[in-house]
């Protein structure tokens, strides 16, 4: 049973103490605190007024297998009352790591066999960062220091992931990138793909990538990294072909190819890995958030073999934190990836709710304010325009119509996120087919309720 919360007196404190992540603490101010999410089962969230919401967002793109799951509470329990904590720095490991490490490996199907542990995306990026630059040292070619990413890219927050991130926002906070990242375009068809067609926006993305190995020489570049497909820039889904021509012009230059999972991993696409569904093979694979379905912090670097050979001619990897490879969360690891492979929740992904979500959004396509729908697995989103013709924004700008539309979304039972004008969802993977019909019904209900607001 949920405990009852004096709602008023957590709102006054959050104000007053609590500076909440990627906010605008001054808004929070005005509208009196932040909603106070209480409990959870399944799919719906609660707030503190008693507003059921129906997440389409799992949480942060995390909480796969869905609110209320008992098993992992048990095996977080169980694992405290044996051993709550050691570290992995002594030359020591527990038990739920290495079969968590063990498990990991299985599932890339032996490509990336070795498995360093953080707590959290950012982390995992870090870790590749650093590992990168240092295999290339010990490789003899210490030049080989930049990494290629995109623009619009999302690779965390902390200095590393910011820089590796192409957020222009972000790099404006805190003087960032650091040197030795550089970013190219996106594959964003629908934004940036007019006058094209799908195969020459993708060939001039590619190019753009090639043009910049050239440019940086190299002689010097270290690694591409992407997300195959970005989340937080947008559910920017890339042209079909994109990543097997990237992988080519990567592999024709000799760089590692990174493969940011962090939100793709664990199904998210419709198979295990979004590098499976968008055909390539990464050298490294961060992965974080469906790990553990968000119940517990943990995140993971997985490394293929022929890197994990040269860093193991340099002596320690002086690289590690605290909590790389909790014990506790590393339990809660196992048991959600046994739960996935137990419901089967990649296969459903793919073959039934995955295809449900396309078609369900696929309806709204008739809608004055909708320029685009596009899906992959249980990943979407619904792109707001002003003149379907010409792809124009509201405003002349990008940014009014998203975060309207998802207040409206909110208000009306459905938590999505607004990025720039567009709406974007990735429920839990457990949703059943009527809460993805329920998720469109109120997409529809709310852009009719912005639309008069908007015109
Ligand atoms: N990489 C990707 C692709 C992400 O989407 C995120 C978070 O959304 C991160 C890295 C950072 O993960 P964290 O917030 O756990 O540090």
């Amino acid at each position: 049973m949920p405990r009852n919360h004096d709602i008023a007196e957590l709102r006054r404190l959050d104000v007053a103490h609590h500076l909440p992540a990627q906010a605008d603490w001054a808004e929070i101010e005005k509208l009196g605190g932040s909603r106070i999410i209480t409990h959870a089962e399944g799919c719906t969230i609660v707030d503190g007024d008693g507003h059921r919401i129906l997440d389409g967002m799992a949480g942060l793109w995390c909480v796969n297998v869905g609110y209320g799951r008992e098993e992992l509470v048990e095996a977080a329990a169980a694992q405290m009352r044996e051993l709550p904590f050691y570290n992995t720095f002594f030359k020591t490991a527990t038990p739920p790591t290495v079969t968590l490490a063990a498990k990991i490996a299985q599932l890339t199907g032996g490509r990336l066999p070795h498995i360093f542990f953080n707590a959290s995306g950012s982390e995992a990026n870090d870790t590749v960062f650093r590992m990168v630059r240092h295999y290339w040292k010990l490789k003899g070619e210490p030049k080989r220091t930049v990494f290629i990413s995109r623009w619009n890219a999302y690779h965390g927050s902390t200095v590393a992931g910011v820089s590796l991130g192409g957020m222009k926002a972000m790099h404006a906070q805190g003087d960032l990138p650091i040197p030795g990242v550089e970013h190219v375009r996106q594959p964003y068809f629908y934004g940036e793909g007019q006058g094209m067609t799908e195969e020459e926006f993708c060939d001039a993305c590619v190019a753009a990538i090639e043009d910049k190995i050239l440019e940086v020489g190299p002689e010097n570049c270290a690694a591409f990294i992407g997300e195959p497909v970005q989340g937080a820039g947008g559910v920017i889904i890339p042209p079909k072909g994109y990543w097997p021509k990237v992988e080519a012009v990567v592999r024709k230059y000799g760089l590692l190819l990174v493969a940011d999972e962090v939100i793709c991993g664990f199904g998210r696409t419709g198979k295990m890995w979004g590098h499976e569904t968008m055909g390539f093979t990464p050298d490294l694979m961060p992965m974080a958030k469906g790990l553990s379905s968000g119940y517990l912090p943990i995140s993971a670097t997985a490394v293929a073999s022929h890197v994990v050979d040269v860093l193991k001619t340099g002596g320690d990897f002086v690289h590690g934190f605290t909590y790389s490879g909790h014990p506790v969360a590393a339990a809660v690891a196992l048991k959600n990836i046994e739960i996935i492979e137990r419901e089967g929740l990649v296969e459903r992904t793919g073959s039934i709710t995955g295809p449900h979500l396309a078609k369900a959004l696929a309806t709204l396509d008739d809608h004055p304010l909708v320029g685009e729908t596009r899906s992959i697995g249980l990943l979407g989103a619904v792109e707001i325009v002003a003149d379907k013709e010409t792809r124009a924004r509201f405003g002349g700008a990008e940014g009014t119509a998203g975060p309207m539309a998802r207040d409206a979304c909110i208000a009306n039972g459905l938590m999505v996120r607004g990025i720039r004008d567009s709406l974007v969802m990735c429920p839990p993977l457990v949703i059943a087919t009527e809460q993805i019909d329920e998720m469109v019904a109120i997409i529809r209900k709310s852009l009719d309720e912005v639309m008069p607001k908007l015109r």
